[in-house]
């Protein structure tokens, strides 16, 4: 297809990030429904060209763990970015989970949600050489076939820069410890930053509750993620030892002692998840449908 911004017919607002928002929209010519995500950023020539590249290369994308993408359009200080559509991401799945409908994610598909997690990183670092660096539940998508994708992985590294130097302050710091206070002469992004990511969402999702206690202050935030000990996932949720493990090993504070993905997917938590079979689909497509009977903004 794509496309130009005349044949695009918005729907409406899905979602609000920090940077702009995301809109359902109706490309009209092939009918197909798209999620586009519209960035207020404003490129020159060069950024442009090369967000372009990047765009080219994800669209070649071929992982069944990661959004689909249709291209990039250029607007006078906007960038939109056309995506797969998903019914909703993670972070709002788990908030109707747990708070609304008061039920958990069984380990089982958690399981399978963090396999498709970590295909879908390794698939991104072997095959396009990309790292993610914004491993959140708010980006993982799902939708009533039971699938899980990643999205909003480094469109740019450069544009992703800019943005993350402007992100506002107090949001949830899903960030590695070396990443707060790298260690001199180690500025570069690491892969195994992501994998710290993965754990923190994990125990999110597991028990649904981010697992550092409020602050007071950003100070004191990164400070308890540089100097605390790294949470781990409670004794009393009746969590495996394999699942348990595995978060312990994303965790490891000391990021030359974390595992990087070839190990992770020889972890038995993953081995294991990845030869069971589990109803994601009707589980999740339950769920879904009960946010709709209840009016759930999701
Ligand atoms: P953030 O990820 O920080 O929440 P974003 O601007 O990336 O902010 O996204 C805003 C919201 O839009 C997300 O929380 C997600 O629920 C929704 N969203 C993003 N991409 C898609 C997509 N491809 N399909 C459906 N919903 C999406
Ligand atoms: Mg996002």
């Amino acid at each position: 297809y794509p496309c130009k911004v005349e044949d695009l017919i918005d729907e409406g607002e899905i979602g609000r990030g920090r940077f702009g928002s995301v809109h359902r929209m109706k490309h009209s010519p092939s009918g197909v429904e798209m999620a586009v995500k519209r960035m207020i950023v404003t490129v020159d020539d060069r950024e442009r060209k090369t967000l372009q590249m990047d765009v080219t290369v994800i669209m070649k994308a071929e992982c069944p763990y990661i959004v689909k993408f249709y291209g990039a359009l250029f607007r006078e200080g906007e960038v939109w970015i056309c995506m797969e559509r998903m019914d909703t991401s993670l972070d709002k799945f788990y908030r109707f989970v747990y708070q609304t409908i008061s039920t958990k994610i069984p380990e089982e598909v958690l399981g399978k949600m963090v396999v498709s997690i970590v295909q879908a990183l390794s698939y991104l670092k072997r095959e396009l050489n990309i790292i993610h660096r914004d491993v959140k539940p708010s980006n993982i998508l799902i939708n009533s076939a039971g699938c899980i994708k990643m999205c909003d992985f480094g469109i740019s590294g450069e544009l992703v820069n800019s943005i993350a130097a402007t992100r506002e302050v107090g949001c949830k710091p899903y960030m590695a410890p070396e990443r707060i206070d790298p260690a001199p002469g180690r500025d570069g992004f690491d892969v195994r930053s992501d994998v710290w990511s993965l754990g923190i969402s994990v125990i999110e999702l597991a028990t649904g509750k981010f697992p550092f206690p409020p602050w007071n202050s950003v100070f004191d935030q990164l400070t308890s993620v540089v100097e605390g000990r790294p949470p781990s996932l409670p004794e009393s949720g009746n969590f495996t030892d394999n699942f348990r493990d595995f978060v312990v090993k994303c965790l490891i504070k000391d990021v030359d002692a974390r595992p990087k993905y070839r190990e992770l997917l020889t972890h038995p938590f993953i081995v294991e998840s990845e030869s069971r079979q589990v109803d994601v689909e009707g589980w999740v497509s339950n769920v879904l449908s009960q946010a709709v009977a209840k009016n759930f903004k999701l």
